[in-house]
């Protein structure tokens, strides 16, 4: 959940719907922080979740869901909830592709793709069905946790290069990246892939504005 000071430096004024990945607590968790915005700017917000982390968010954030219980006067974030399946859907006009990867053995995560841009923020494996989304694409926004290896989870660097090479994006950008990974030794090992490989792989950070074509 991209912090509200980036929603103001960054001139976000509308949160068109927000696109759940996964129902870890990282992915989730700022669910509550909507309030401010559903408060104070914009009546509500349209949440597109698979259904087994709405299952999840049942239990996790039942007070947005059902609110019989919600004592008068307090408030919770005001959200709409759109179950999603793992086909296309659209939302404001724009189709977005859901992106089936594996988180950990036998827990699904969902990547999406809007136009040529596909964001996987949570991987530890990507099924063969999944590749052939992921075509043509321009800018991959992918997991990438340690410098030196795989978790159960997580892809690491070398992992996340190798599906590089295979997916051949036009430019990818990792994310995700624990304290392991120093910024600027790791971005200079990767700028030399730019030479070397001729792939343009870079380390995302704070407040990077990436432009898409849609
Ligand atoms: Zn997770």
């Amino acid at each position: 959940m991209v912090s509200r000071l980036w929603f103001f430096c960054v001139r976000i004024r509308t949160i068109d719907a927000v696109i759940i990945t996964h129902s870890h607590a990282d992915a989730i968790g700022g669910m509550d922080d909507l309030r401010d915005w559903t408060n104070n700017v914009q009546p509500s917000i349209p949440i597109y979740v698979a259904s087994r982390d709405f299952e999840v968010m049942k239990k996790t954030h039942y007070y947005l869901i059902d609110k019989s219980d919600i004592i008068p006067g307090a408030a919770v974030s005001e959200l709409q909830f759109n179950i999603i399946k793992e086909d296309p859907f659209i939302v404001h006009d724009l189709k977005v592709i859901p992106l089936p990867v594996w988180h950990g053995s036998g827990y699904r995560s969902l990547g999406f793709r809007f136009g040529n841009t596909c964001y996987i923020s949570d991987v530890s494996d990507i099924p063969e069905e999944t590749y052939p989304l992921l075509q043509d694409c321009e800018l991959l926004i992918m997991d990438a946790l340690r410098p030196d290896r795989s978790s159960a989870t997580h892809f690491g660097l070398p992992r996340a290069l190798e599906e590089v090479r295979k997916i051949k994006p036009k430019r990818t950008l990792f994310t995700g990246m624990m304290h392991l990974m120093d910024h600027e030794v790791v971005t200079e090992r990767l700028l030399k892939l730019r030479e070397t490989e001729g792939i343009d792989v870079q380390l995302s950070y704070d407040g990077l504005r990436v432009p898409v074509s849609l």
